[in-house]
């Protein structure tokens, strides 16, 4: 068996790992990136790229069928879900190729196989040609995985997880969807769009309930109007599985019928097949690798990044993670900080959110009030005809820092953005208010907002005034 040696040694191709990898290599290390499934991880190949791809694909079907109110006529139209996969599967082996090429150019080594830790730093490959490797340094970016529940087992032919749903080439009637959070908000949008008849079910009292009570309640009332059916706090008390449909019985005794199920009750920590035991790595409660600011574990010179450390599990997460650790394996320490990480869904309408909500920021003491505007005030939401939503900014009513923000609405995943570059830079809310905003742009409502926010506001009635 070859033995081979890197002063980097990356286990895992996802978001995490090859932007690691990246990072070490522009830093003049000889590097090796070790996959044992598709380059690009969870997030290329089941996760973030072909959701959206598919989402993408639901936009069209949306404006087709909206398109009379824009006085195009669009008569007799074809809808056909399997050309929308074969579309998402394209795009995904275009970006998987283009990533390789980014990979090879980097000087990056890909070794194909399963790493599992030998010891510290000896790592055995396993696979087609095993090989062995010291490295000075590993970076570990193994993933996640589909978390599973008891009480109901994917067969993948009529109960899904998020990973075999993307295969699915056929629509079902009605698909019942275990798990309220992002995942299952994102694929109940997607299929309800397609006409499933879409049912949520979620153990908690509110949907994306992460997002805070605003965004939760607007997304709500949004997959309401839609027609998608949301029950909650009813956790899921058994299953029975017939030719043609499941029938899901709930906590509170009511019975769902569905054709298909999601199971989508969020993710896994992956550590599986990855010898942790003969390291010296500490685990937490729910399997995750810990790791310090630097993102090293309690093995000195071994760190982890990504959804195996449990933290935010989203891929820019990872990677921002993956060049903290990059960079302090390559002698250059510097430190991760969680403070302005925006999180974005692609439900309709999309939401994006960063930092605090309300409740939060009042819980950790701030005197904090929120500046709201409507995107039905926007003379570019009306043009676009997407009035649905808002924008908010929480603010420090004493120093006027801008704390967090919250956007439901069309653009809200690209809205988000200002924000972020507005608490990464601990920016005040006069900062926005003060920036010039383009004309007729839905970039405007954070205008609005912050104007709001400071009791100002010109394109909304002033509140206390006759
Ligand atoms: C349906 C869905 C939609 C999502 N949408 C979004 C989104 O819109 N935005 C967002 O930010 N995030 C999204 N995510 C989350 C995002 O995909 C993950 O946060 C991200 O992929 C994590 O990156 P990672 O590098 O930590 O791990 P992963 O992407 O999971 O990659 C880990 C890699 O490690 C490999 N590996 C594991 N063990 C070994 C081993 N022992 N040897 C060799 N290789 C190994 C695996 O094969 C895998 O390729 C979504 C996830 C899902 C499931």
């Amino acid at each position: 068996m070859d033995t081979l040696h890197f002063d980097v040694a990356v286990i895992g191709a996802g978001p995490g790992g090859y932007v690691a990898a990246i990072k070490a290599s522009q830093m003049g290390k000889k590097v090796c990136l070790i996959e044992k499934g598709l380059l690009g991880g969870t997030c290329l190949n089941v996760g973030c790229i072909p959701t959206k791809t598919l989402i993408s694909n639901a936009h069209v079907l949306h404006i087709v069928k909206n398109a009379a109110v824009f006085g195009i006529d669009i008569k007799g139209f074809d809808v056909d879900y399997s050309k929308s996969v074969k579309r998402k599967d394209e795009v995904i082996d275009k970006i998987r190729k283009g990533l390789e090429g980014l990979i090879k150019a980097n000087q990056i080594e890909i070794i194909r196989g399963n790493a599992e830790f030998i010891s510290n730093f000896e790592i055995k490959v396993k696979g087609e040609h095993p090989k062995m490797i010291k490295a000075d340094k590993v970076i570990i970016a193994s993933g996640s995985e589909p978390m599973k529940l008891s009480s109901i087992e994917p067969d993948h032919k009529m109960i899904f997880n998020s990973t075999s749903v993307l295969s699915m080439t056929e629509l079902p009637k009605s698909m019942a969807i275990i798990g309220g959070g992002y995942i299952g908000c994102e694929f109940a949008a997607l299929f309800k769009e397609y006409g499933v008849d879409v049912t949520i079910i979620e153990a908690l009292d509110s949907i994306v309930q992460a997002q805070g009570k605003s965004v939760s309640e607007a997304l709500t009332t949004a997959m309401n109007k839609r027609g998608v059916h949301i029950k909650l706090k009813q956790p899921l008390e058994s299953y029975q599985k017939f030719d043609d449909h499941v029938v899901l019985k709930l906590a509170d005794g009511t019975e769902i019928k569905a054709e298909n199920v999601l199971v989508s009750v969020g993710r896994s920590v992956y550590t599986q097949g990855l010898g942790l035991e003969k390291t010296g790595i500490a685990c937490g409660p729910r399997g995750e690798i810990m790791v310090n600011d630097h993102m090293e574990t309690s093995v000195k010179g071994i760190y982890a990044i990504g959804d195996v450390t449990g933290k935010y599990m989203l891929a820019h997460v990872g990677s921002h993670q993956g060049v903290v650790a990059a960079s302090c394996a390559a002698g250059k320490p510097t430190k991760m900080h969680y403070n302005a990480v925006p999180a974005v869904i692609f439900t309709d309408p999309e939401i994006g959110t960063i930092g605090m909500t309300l409740e939060a920021a009042q819980a950790e003491g701030y005197e904090a009030k929120v500046g709201k505007f409507p995107f039905q005030a926007l003379g570019k939401s009306q043009a676009a005809m997407q009035t649905e939503g808002f924008a908010q900014i929480v603010v420090d009513a004493k120093t006027g820092k801008i704390l967090g923000a919250q956007v439901v609405g069309h653009e809200a995943s690209n809205l988000i953005a200002e924000i972020a570059i507005a608490i990464q830079n601990e920016l005040t809310i006069e900062c926005i208010s003060e920036t010039i905003h383009a004309h007729p742009t839905v970039a405007e409502a954070w205008h609005e907002a912050a104007l709001m926010a400071q009791d100002m506001p010109i394109h909304m009635p002033p509140k206390n005034k006759k």
